[in-house]
């Protein structure tokens, strides 16, 4: 093991031992399924990985594809972006001096809130310190008791916290069913509605009708915020996202949150739209207003990779062909891919046991993917995910695949 990197080790149960505390017992019921996971050691759990190298990754001295990275357009570890942080290190250092609206607005903020702007169309942007607080403290920020939050049964955790803490009435309708989303609508009556979609669902890869969500939330009054975490340099012939996609007016989605973590190699996220909007966010959100500003390296690499986005837009027609030919090729053989138009590609299982032995096989062949099961997904369809970026070469988007074929077949699935 060349980092020297500790082995993971079962936990003991710490209620097991005399005099255990309450904490001991709320540990324990806590990791009892984890626990399970671990014990049987069939695939990979929390991989530590130890060294990057173009679509290869180091995990436990085995280099690995990696078709487990949101890194669609292969953007970790490009020049412009790393020069880009370094530079924001030798002129800024590592850390912001506190909240953006004391003393944590460096012009890095400023110029990639323009630059997320420029790159979608719009007046303005916020950004906040991940995707996550970006959709939790957006939702609650715009609503409260007394209103309406109306989103697919699929879309992110993040958003379901949102709603949580927002405090407002919550439906969550059938995945991409727009009568029954129009039925929530009519429900919510004349209250303040928010709805809310991811852009592309991260675990099936499928694409939000949001031509036809829009036109219903122009019909009843709410507002539509639309989750891009998936979508930007992945859709859209020059990759901005679902408007571009669809061919909308910018109106149609008056709300665009994105992340920094995905195509974007760094870490943040952010929520795009009118002025007026971002401002009464900076005012309200309280996710942006009580945490600290992102570090320099990491919002100058952000606002490096919109740019290489914008000046290399033949990118993101690169990976939707290489896209299509690998996902075609497990069709082919069989494979169900669950409706995937996109970068992510699920192979559907017929339980959680079967998910979890084709990720040991492919891994075992040297393809990292992992299974994505019940809760993450319902019961009924258990899958092992794989997620095809522009670090794969042709050769081994084929080496997968034929690893994918052998592992199907061992365990009767094709
Ligand atoms: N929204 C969606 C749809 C996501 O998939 C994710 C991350 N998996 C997030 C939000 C949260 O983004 P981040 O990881 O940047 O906090």
């Amino acid at each position: 093991r060349p980092s020297g990197t500790p082995r993971r080790t079962l936990p003991t149960r710490l209620s097991d031992a005399p005099g255990g505390s309450f904490l001991d017992r709320r540990i324990d019921a806590l990791s009892v399924d984890d626990r399970a996971i671990v014990a049987r050691g069939d695939y990979f759990y929390e991989p530590v990985i130890e060294a990057t190298e173009g679509s290869r990754i180091l995990i436990e001295g085995r280099w690995l594809l990696n078709f487990a990275s949101y890194s669609y357009l292969g953007l970790i570890r490009h020049d412009y972006v790393d020069q880009a942080a370094e530079r924001a290190v030798r002129e800024h250092g590592t850390g912001a001096h506190g909240v953006r609206l004391l003393a944590g607005t460096l012009h890095l903020h400023r110029e990639l809130e323009l630059t997320i702007a420029r790159f979608l169309g719009t007046e303005d942007a916020v950004i906040y310190t991940s995707g996550y607080m970006s959709n939790v403290a957006t939702v609650a920020a715009l609503v409260g008791p007394g209103d309406h939050v109306i989103g697919d049964v699929h879309n992110h955790a993040s958003i379901l916290d949102g709603y949580r803490l927002s405090g407002a009435t919550v439906t969550s309708y059938a995945h991409n069913d727009l009568a029954d989303l129009e039925r929530a609508l009519r429900k919510a009556g004349s209250a303040g509605k928010l709805v809310i979609t991811d852009a592309v669902f991260s675990m099936d890869g499928d694409v939000a009708d949001i031509p036809a969500i829009s036109e219903l939330c122009r019909r009843y009054d709410a507002a539509l915020m639309v989750d891009e975490a998936h979508s930007i340099g992945v859709l859209g012939a020059t990759g901005r996202g679902v408007v571009e996609h669809f061919g909308l007016d910018r109106a149609s989605v008056p709300i665009r949150m994105g992340t920094l973590s995905k195509t974007i190699p760094s870490t943040g996220g952010y929520v795009a739209g009118s002025a007026d909007l971002v401002f009464a966010l900076k005012n309200n959100a309280r996710g942006w207003m009580f945490s600290a500003a992102g570090t320099p390296p990491q919002v100058a690499a952000a606002k490096a990779a919109f740019e290489v986005i914008e000046t290399a837009p033949e990118l993101v027609s690169t990976l939707r062909a290489r896209t299509d030919r690998y996902r075609s090729a497990l069709r082919a053989l069989g494979f169900d891919t669950m409706g995937s138009t996109t970068p992510v590609v699920p192979i559907r299982c017929r339980d959680t046991a079967q998910a979890h032995e084709m990720a040991r096989l492919s891994q075992r062949g040297g393809v990292f993917t992992q299974p994505i099961t019940y809760p993450t997904v319902p019961k009924t369809l258990p899958r092992l995910r794989t997620i095809v970026t522009l670090s794969h070469t042709d050769a081994e988007l084929d080496q997968a695949v034929a690893v994918l074929a052998d592992a199907g077949r061992a365990v009767g699935l094709i």
